[in-house]
């Protein structure tokens, strides 16, 4: 299903892109939830971590290495930082393409509400 995401993947829509190579983007969450809210994408239209399949072994750890790079640029590995993927209607999916959100720089609560 082509979302929001792949707009912003086909420069369709605008987004204040952080860091992009041959298989993921990274760009400022619209609606930040943190002063820090980054989202990584893979361009591959995958629509949540629960459909990823053997294939997508590789890609599912690069997304996590981008995202603590990405976390690292923007000064947060010495303050600490999270990384969420939400699946699904209780997880709080509301854009069917995967992807890590990438929250600090501030305290953030536990449990997640
Ligand atoms: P989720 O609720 O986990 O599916 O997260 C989707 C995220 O995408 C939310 O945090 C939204 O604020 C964000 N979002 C939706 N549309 C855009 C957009 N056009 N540019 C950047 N972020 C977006």
């Amino acid at each position: 299903m082509s979302t929001v995401f792949s707009k912003i993947i086909a420069r369709e829509i605008p987004a204040r892109i952080v860091y992009e190579d041959d298989q993921c983007l990274a760009f400022h969450d619209v609606a930040p939830q943190a002063p820090v809210h980054i989202l990584v994408i893979p361009k591959k239209e995958i629509a949540r971590v629960g459909a990823a399949t053997a294939a997508d072994d590789a890609l599912l750890g690069h997304l996590i290495f981008v995202a603590q790079s990405v976390a690292k640029e923007q000064g947060l590995h010495e303050t600490g930082f999270r990384l969420v993927i939400n699946h699904g209607r209780d997880g709080g999916e509301s854009v069917p393409h995967l992807h890590v959100h990438v929250l600090g720089g501030r305290a953030l609560g536990w449990p997640p509400g």
